[in-house]
């Protein structure tokens, strides 16, 4: 087992309370940390630092926990780039895109989608996420579904299977028998290969009771729950997810006073996706009211080829500084810590003894870079455990 130190952290943010300033960032200026192939073994002042097999400077930069992207639709295959541009010029935008990517991902290889799949989590990586949730949900057949998992799973332990993302073509207007597929056959073949099970709850998606009936044969299967909810429309997903204590909601772009004051009373987390509402051109939710309501927020990039082609990480904390009201420091641990909590994992999005190694060498001397510099090239280093 080699160990080693990292000397010479300008600012280190920690995510754990009990240590540095002891506010929630639990930060430590001038520090060092010492880590194993798995884990975070010491953490304290540079100039206390113990010995280790290897050093790495940190050359006065910033150091953070990696990123936990906790919303992604990785494995596609095709662009829609042209839809974006014609949104931009002023155009409806119907969601009827998703059919598009789930066309082109049929009729994809599997070499195909596992390259273009590897390169995008290389790029996420590269930007600094060491946790990632990857969702099926572009081929709509069981079959299909089962392969999308089953490529998800060999880039990450947090897969979800969201087959009820819309009607498929081929069912034209039996919504009920494309329910009852994914609640039965498709359910049973892919529960094995997920963790997770998401349903996108919303207007032209799925109703509430549809998504209800998926959801409750997704936990019977032995899965966990998550929810896209109220991203076009008040639609009831939030209290949906609340009654079914999902891990997540996400979107929550309309939302009423009683939804907030459900979520803050519940153990599932407000994941807010900026990219989303910025490629869209959509009204931003107010993540100050959430937060001042006591609300979990995690921020993801939602990484699909419709509505966010986005996959750093940065250019997401600095957007929902600038357009969601919410501080650094909250965008910063919704975007760690936050992203963790909306996975229900203890072990990653902080830096604590005996937290996963996972974590991002800055070339900024404090964090704040991320949204003061947006877009510039603040990740220096990404580092996550071997195991
Ligand atoms: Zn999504």
């Amino acid at each position: 087992m080699t160990t080693r130190v990292v000397r010479h952290i300008a600012e280190l943010t920690t995510n754990d309370p009990s240590l540095g300033d002891h506010s929630v960032m639990g930060r430590l200026l001038d520090a060092a940390l010492v880590h194993d192939d798995g884990h975070v073994l010491w953490v304290g002042r540079d100039d206390e630092a113990p010995d280790a097999d290897e050093v790495l400077d940190a050359a006065n930069g910033a150091v953070i926990p990696g990123f936990v992207d906790s919303h992604t639709h990785l494995v596609f295959a095709g662009e829609r780039s042209d839809e974006f541009e014609a949104r931009m010029a002023g155009q409806h935008y119907d969601g009827g895109g998703i059919r598009r990517t789930v066309e082109a991902t049929r009729a994809a290889s599997t070499d195909e989608l596992r390259a273009t799949t590897a390169a995008r989590a290389a790029e996420l990586r590269a930007n600094g996420v060491t946790t990632v949730e990857i969702k099926s949900a572009y081929e709509l057949t069981t079959d299909g579904e089962v392969r999308l998992l089953d490529l998800a799973g060999e880039f990450s332990d947090e897969v979800t299977f969201l087959g009820a993302h819309v009607v498929p073509e081929e069912f034209g207007r039996d919504r009920d028998g494309y329910v009852d597929l994914v609640g039965g056959a498709m359910m049973d073949a892919c529960a094995p290969r997920a963790r997770w099970a998401d349903v996108f709850c919303d207007r032209g998606a799925f109703s509430v009771d549809e998504s209800r009936a998926i959801l409750l044969r997704a936990r019977d299967a032995g899965l966990e729950l998550r929810l896209h909810g109220n991203q076009l429309g008040d639609t009831g997903g939030v209290a949906l997810a609340v009654e079914l204590d999902a891990a997540s909601v996400d979107h929550c772009t309309f939302v009423r006073d009683d939804d907030v004051l459900q979520l803050a009373a519940s153990s599932t987390v407000a994941t807010l996706l900026p990219g989303a509402d910025f490629s869209t051109r959509s009204a931003y939710p107010s993540a100050r009211r959430l937060l001042d309501a006591g609300v979990v927020v995690a921020l993801a990039t939602d990484c699909n080829p419709g509505t966010s082609y986005v996959t750093n990480m940065g250019f997401v904390i600095a957007l929902a500084v600038r357009e969601m009201g919410m501080t650094f420091d909250e965008a910063l641990w919704a975007a760690t810590r936050g992203g963790a909590t909306a996975l229900r994992r203890g072990d990653v999005g902080r830096l604590a003894v005996g937290a996963r190694a996972d974590f991002v060498v800055l070339d900024a001397p404090r964090a704040a870079h991320l949204a003061y510099r947006p877009g510039g090239a603040v990740v220096q280093r990404t580092e996550r455990a071997l195991r």
